[in-house]
């Protein structure tokens, strides 16, 4: 049976990419291992204490932990885990931006608590004043985001640390998707000097590994074992992750990818996105359209739906926010070739 992949030339709508070449060569040498069982398989084991090195590193944790997930949802319901053993109330809140991902919600689904939705500005970022009046002494968790999943935003980070820590609650930064190209923008906090305790970043997105690639962080190690738990007919004696048997393509691609392009390769994919949603961006304004400036490389777009469905019919990969527009990712994959087509078929629908 011969059945192609997804090609990716008209892909605009997602957060994962292809791989890098040696993110895709080193995927396919480590198949058959599963670093959820350290003792058997031990060399995947140790190329993810290189992963975690590495991710420590492009995120400026001094001391990082964790552990190569399946991707943004399993680190997200995990730090929420985490957040839920510390904390000493029986009725635990976690307190999250609506720009917040989904997987928040299937987190305190699972794991039976609270969650508290608080609005953003009209910049689609966290409002402070909200999210401090929302918090108080059953609050386990707050959540920042870096980098949304819809408009590309950076929440208040400093800010939202500060407040985490005035009722004792534990920090998460979701930076699943952000956390490969803040390092090179000029936001003027660094995640090592924030209060920050965990933080999903995923090598699948904007790390260019191979799927499944996600990055729980921990601050230090102890935070871990709060999800340990025993594991008599293993080798080793107790896991942390919420999946048992893992990817071993996964990590190797990780360590692959980061140690080929961390700093200069993603520097310069960032630079090349970010000109791609700034082009298109222009583009679009220069339409008559109503845009979302792309702080990070994300476009959002008031494109009408009769448009959005015509271009999907022309093969375009699409998606819509919640707001119901046009929302595109310049993942590395989207070239400036592949925009101005877009824009082509874009401006071919509206003659007619
Ligand atoms: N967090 C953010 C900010 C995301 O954008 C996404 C997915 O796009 C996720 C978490 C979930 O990641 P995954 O789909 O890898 O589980």
């Amino acid at each position: 049976m011969q059945i192609e992949p997804q090609a990716f030339d008209r892909v605009l709508s997602s957060m994962c990419t292809e791989p890098h070449p040696v993110a895709r060569e080193a995927a396919e040498r480590f198949l058959a291992t599963n670093p959820g069982d350290p003792g058997t398989y031990p060399t995947v084991s140790a190329l993810e204490d290189e992963a975690i090195e590495r991710l420590g590193e492009i995120a400026g944790l001094d001391e990082p932990a964790g552990y190569v997930a399946s991707g943004g949802t399993e680190a997200n319901v995990q730090a929420v885990r985490i957040a839920r053993e510390r904390a000493d109330s029986s009725r635990p809140n976690v307190v999250m931006p609506e720009s917040g991902h989904f997987s928040f919600r299937k987190a305190a689904d699972v794991l039976g608590v609270e969650l508290r939705i608080v609005p953003t500005d009209d910049r689609h970022r966290a409002t402070v004043e909200a999210v401090r009046a929302t918090v108080d002494d059953d609050t386990a968790l707050v959540i920042g985001v870096a980098g949304t999943t819809e408009y590309g935003r950076v929440d208040p980070i400093p800010e939202l640390g500060e407040i985490a820590r005035s009722v004792d609650a534990m920090f998460h930064v979701d930076a699943a998707w952000g956390g490969f190209v803040l390092p090179f923008t000029d936001y003027e906090w660094h995640f090592g000097h924030a209060p920050v305790d965990t933080m999903s970043i995923d090598p699948h997105k904007m790390g260019q590994a191979a799927v499944p690639a996600g990055g729980l962080l921990v601050r230090s190690p102890e935070l871990l074992d709060e999800l340990a738990v025993d594991t008599p007919y293993l080798e080793s004696t107790s896991q942390a992750t919420l999946t048992g048997t893992r990817s071993g393509a996964g990590v190797a691609s990780a360590v692959a990818a980061m140690d080929e392009l961390w700093p200069a390769g993603y520097r310069r994919q960032y630079v090349r996105s970010q000109n791609n949603a700034e082009w298109l961006a222009d583009a679009l304004k220069k339409r008559g359209y109503a845009v979302v400036e792309p702080s990070l490389p994300l476009v959002a777009a008031d494109v009408d739906r009769g448009t959005f469905e015509a271009l999907r019919a022309k093969g375009w990969r699409l998606s819509r926010t919640a707001a119901d527009e046009l929302r595109i990712v310049c993942m590395p994959h989207v070239t400036r070739t592949m925009l101005a087509s877009f824009v082509g078929d874009l401006d071919r629908l509206e003659v007619r």
